[in-house]
């Protein structure tokens, strides 16, 4: 009884000796993060956004801060929104997602990063031009278009089809906004039949 005790202790002893050590030795090591990982680098489509601001306004603590103007393009349309300043102050940020969500055009994602220290407050204050400027690594979470395509963050850039839940070919008028092939097939004018 005693002996059959110690042989199972040297047992889990052994088995331990041989497995593989799970200790990652970061930074120069990094753990593949899961492509629904919520990272704290945004990616954001102008092309996709309005303006509207509903990111703003769901956001719990009120970290979004929106300034738009009146733009001269697509008149005919309704005219659209310059987006002057689009900053979010990843200082304060939870991650919660929720300005994500309430998105209504999939111009704002989740992004995968997770290596954003500063050594000034301010300087985390993530602005339009950084959200213009940085390459585009959105996760997956809450966007199961990008999941259909096995879309890999870690691989992969984004566009702003490839983000879509749906293929523009609603709107007739915005060639720009239409996939290239069917751009192509777009007439002079803007037309798209
Ligand atoms: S993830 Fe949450 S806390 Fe961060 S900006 Fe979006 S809504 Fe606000
Ligand atoms: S990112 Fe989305 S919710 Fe925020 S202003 Fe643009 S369209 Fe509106």
């Amino acid at each position: 009884m005693y002996g059959s005790g110690m042989m199972k202790g040297f047992g889990v002893t052994i088995r331990n000796l041989f497995r593989k050590p799970v200790t990652v030795q970061y930074p120069e090591e990094k753990v593949r993060q899961s492509s629904r990982f919520r990272g704290q680098e945004f990616s954001w489509f102008e092309d996709r956004c309005t303006g509207c601001a509903s990111c703003a306004k769901y956001c719990p603590l009120g970290i979004i801060r929106i300034v738009t103007s009146p733009s001269d393009r697509h008149k005919q349309d309704g005219a659209d929104f310059n987006i002057d300043v689009f900053d979010i102050d990843q200082a304060r940020c939870m991650y919660c997602g929720l300005c994500v969500e309430a998105c209504p055009y999939d111009a704002l994602h989740m992004g995968t990063n997770f290596e954003g220290a500063q050594l000034r407050r301010q300087d985390l204050v993530i602005t339009v031009d950084v959200l213009r400027k940085r390459a585009k690594h959105p996760s997956t979470w809450y966007r199961p278009q990008l999941e259909r395509q096995d879309f890999d963050p870690y691989k992969q850039e984004a566009d702003m089809q490839t983000v879509a839940r749906e293929p523009y070919y609603w709107h007739p008028k915005r060639p720009a906004m239409l996939p290239e092939s069917a751009r192509k097939e777009a007439t002079a004018d803007g037309e798209y039949k």
